[in-house]
Formats: structure tokens, sequence, C-alpha cells
């Protein structure tokens, strides 16, 4: 028993290191990294996976669940429950993480979305791998860590991308500018579940599962690096066109002469301060766009 949580432990520090690690310019706190990561995994696993059960005693699944017979289930019925599934856990991690991280006055620049949508989704795989471990034992745990795990947190790189979309480029963070995001997560989510329900948790399963690990936790790598380059923090403006790190109140870039541009902000031409995408007037001086 304390094993299981000791590995669970040992397998979620992990996984926070590798995202926390990229947080590079303005780090966020500790204690909301850890407040996120228990409160957000708490209050996002216990409704979902309370739908999850409710789905399957009305729909008359449980059965084929408990004896691990899902493979037997016709394509339609298993399609329509990984949708359930897919939907139900990527929506209540993203309403979750919303709800903690909207008043949050550390949530200042575009990569901290990321971080956040991670570390939630990262304390919902923990609290679904202390169920299955306990269950399954050690290693359960050790194959979990190795899939769904990594495959929850890259799932939710894709709504956080959503999320810092919504916040700073059109000025505040509402769940109808995020929910083309959820939907594809959950849609992908379903996917992966299908097989696996499909597949009935074999040889070949894991190695599909890690196959949809590997690709998603590399593409939020890739994306959380994309994001650095807009940190206001990080001290240069680096050039998109040729590389060059420039001061920070570039307007143009020093060796190329190629105009400053980003994802989630608008240079003032007149005294180089970041301002919304949205403003139409520069924050600092007043210059109109
Ligand atoms: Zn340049
Ligand atoms: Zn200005």
């Amino acid at each position: 028993m304390l094993f299981i949580y000791a590995g669970v432990f040992v397998s979620a520090f992990i996984w926070l290191w590798i995202i926390y690690r990229n947080d590079r310019y303005e780090p966020e706190p500790l204690k909301v990294i850890i407040y996120l990561l228990f409160a957000g995994g708490l209050l996002s696993s216990i409704p979902s996976s309370l739908c999850n059960v409710l789905f399957a005693e009305i729909t008359g699944f449980m059965d084929s669940f408990i004896n691990n017979k899902t493979h037997l289930l016709g394509n339609s019925e298993l399609a329509v429950f990984s949708l359930f599934v897919g939907f139900n856990e990527e929506f209540f991690k993203s309403i979750v993480t919303i709800l903690l991280v909207r008043k949050l006055k550390d949530f200042n620049e575009p990569l901290d979305a990321l971080i956040y949508s991670m570390t939630v989704s990262l304390g919902f795989a923990a609290y679904e791998n202390i169920q299955y471990a306990m269950m399954g034992g050690i290693s359960t745990l050790i194959l979990r860590s190795l899939t769904s795990v990594p495959l929850h947190i890259g799932l939710a790189s894709i709504w956080g991308m959503g999320m810092a979309r919504s916040k700073f480029i059109n000025g505040n963070l509402k769940l109808s500018n995020i929910f083309k995001y959820i939907a594809v997560a959950a849609v992908i989510h379903a996917v992966y579940d299908f097989i696996q329900f499909k597949l009935n948790f074999e040889l070949l399963s894991f190695a599909v599962a890690f196959m949809f690990a590997v690709v998603l936790i590399k593409f939020s790598l890739w994306r959380m690096k994309i994001y650095l380059y807009d940190s206001p923090f990080v001290g240069v403006l680096r050039c998109r066109n040729c590389g060059y790190d420039n001061p920070l109140n570039t307007v143009k870039c020093e060796r190329c002469g190629e105009y400053m541009t980003f994802r989630f902000y608008k240079i003032c031409i007149e005294c180089g301060t970041r301002n919304g995408k949205t403003a139409d007037r520069c924050c600092e001086c007043g210059k109109a766009f």
C-alpha cells in the first residue's frame, strides 16, 4: 500500500520535473505548482470518474470493464464509450484548470497556460494511477507512467494553447474560446481509449499507447519551446527571421531589419512596449496602432 503511494509520488515528481524545468525565465512559485498538482488533480478526477462510472452503469458497459472484456463490445458501442470518456476527462481537467488559475496573478505569460494545464493533468493522471496501481500493482504503475501519464500531459498542452490564446490574445480566459481545443484533445483521447479497449491491454496495445505518448510529449515540449520565445521575461527579443538576439525594446531586428513579430504581443513602434494583440493603443505611451 505504502509502496504504491511512494511509486505514484516518484512517477509524478519525475514528470513534474520534465514539465517545470521548461518554465525557465520566470518560474511559477513552487507552492502554485504543488497546489495545482494536488487540488487540480483531485477536483478534476473525482467528478470525471463519477461520470465515467455513471455512464458505464447506465449503458450497461460496466460488466465488460470489471471483467476486462471490452474487446467483446461492438465497435459502435466502444466508440460511444471512448468518446464519452475522452470528452468527460478533458472537459473536467480544463474547466478545473481555468477556475483555479483565472485570478492567479502569477499567470503573466503564455507559457504559464501550458505549465498550469499540464500540471493539473499530471495530478489527474496521478490520482488515476493510485486507483489502477491498487488493483494491478507496481507493474501497472510503471506501464501507466510511460503511457497514460504522458498522454494526459500531452493532451493538456492542446487546450493549454487555447488558454494562452484566450488570455493573451482575446484578453480574458473564457471556456467558449477554448472549447474547440478541448474537442481536439478529447477526440485524440477517444481514439487512444478505443484502441486500448479494443486490443484489451495486450502487448500491442502497450506499443500503440507508448507511440501516442511519445508523439504527444514531443508536441508539448515543442510548444513550450516556442512559447518561451514570446516570454516577456526572456531578456532578449529573438528575431524570427534570422535568430539574432536583440535588446528588449527592439522594433526592427538589428541584424536583418525585419519587424519583430510575436504570437501573443504587439510591439509599440514608438516606445517598444509590449501590448496585447487586441490593444488599439500603447498602454505605455498612448500611441494608436
Ligand atoms: Zn533578424
Ligand atoms: Zn508605446
